[in-house]
């Protein structure tokens, strides 16, 4: 019992300790994050390495340059909200893959089959805003104090009865390492999905596209739903609450894209 209270008082204390809780930069909103951003930036730039190593790597100077382009644009208008991101930008060579991710500390990846969707400028700083932003708002690190406090919770009621031996120590540190590696490739939830969509929208707009153009961009991604949908649909539905939430936020960001 002793070792069990040893265990609460370490939690407790880490929870003390870390800068728990911050505000997500646009909205405002309060969020509990647990992980520090150093060490979430550095898991996710050797995740990153990881899948570079694994993944092939477009060559195509069109696709390398769009990406660059719109990138360093939104990268520069998303500063403030990340300033110690070290910016990456990668193409994947991948014609199936209609999909882009972010991860923490600017990592930012797109497949090639993104571009049967976005097919301008404006359509791909819809995606790469949109990706950003889940970053920015620090989405990974709330899902991922969420999975901590699950885990340590799971386990605190298992060793209310014990004290932790090695195998539940082990345990804990595998769900830890769990969230982990799936922290960035795992769906967000509808919530953290209508904020990506309102960050990343005023980011393309203040970097200079157009935010019309997501209104488009997000009919034309419903459109691949026939046949096997696209990775990036599966996880970013393009139904009409989507569509209906950007035309109420249209205006702003119309705003934003004119007085730029
Ligand atoms: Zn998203």
């Amino acid at each position: 019992m002793k070792k069990t209270c040893c265990w609460f008082v370490l939690l407790c204390g880490a929870l003390l300790w870390l800068p728990a809780c911050t505000t997500v930069p646009q909205t405002g909103r309060s969020a509990l994050h647990l992980v520090p951003s150093s060490q979430l930036a550095s898991m996710s730039a050797s995740q990153f390495g990881q899948l570079k190593q694994e993944t092939p790597i477009s060559r195509d100077p069109a696709y390398n340059a769009m990406v660059r382009r719109v990138g360093d644009r939104i990268a520069y208008v998303a500063g403030p909200d990340m300033p110690n991101a070290q910016w990456e930008f990668v193409v994947f060579d991948d014609d199936e893959q209609i999909n882009a991710f972010a991860m923490p500390g600017g990592k930012v990846a797109v497949y090639t089959g993104i571009f049967k969707v976005a097919k301008t400028d404006a359509d791909l700083a819809i995606v790469m805003g949109h990706e950003v932003a889940h970053v920015a708002a620090g989405h990974g690190n709330e899902r991922m104090t969420q999975q901590l406090l699950a885990a340590g919770g799971a386990l605190a009621l298992q060793f209310g009865t014990s004290d932790m031996d090695s195998d539940q120590r082990a345990l804990l540190m595998a769900a830890y390492g769990a969230g982990a590696s799936v922290g960035v490739m795992l769906p967000y939830s509808r919530y953290h999905e209508c904020e990506a969509d309102e960050i990343g929208l005023i980011y393309a707009a203040k970097a200079g596209y157009d935010p019309r153009a997501a209104i488009s961009f997000w009919a034309r991604m419903a459109g691949q739903s026939n046949g096997a949908p696209p990775e990036f649909l599966s996880t970013h539905p393009a139904d009409s609450t989507r569509i209906r939430k950007l035309n109420e936020l249209m205006p702003k960001a119309m705003q934003v894209y004119q007085n730029r």
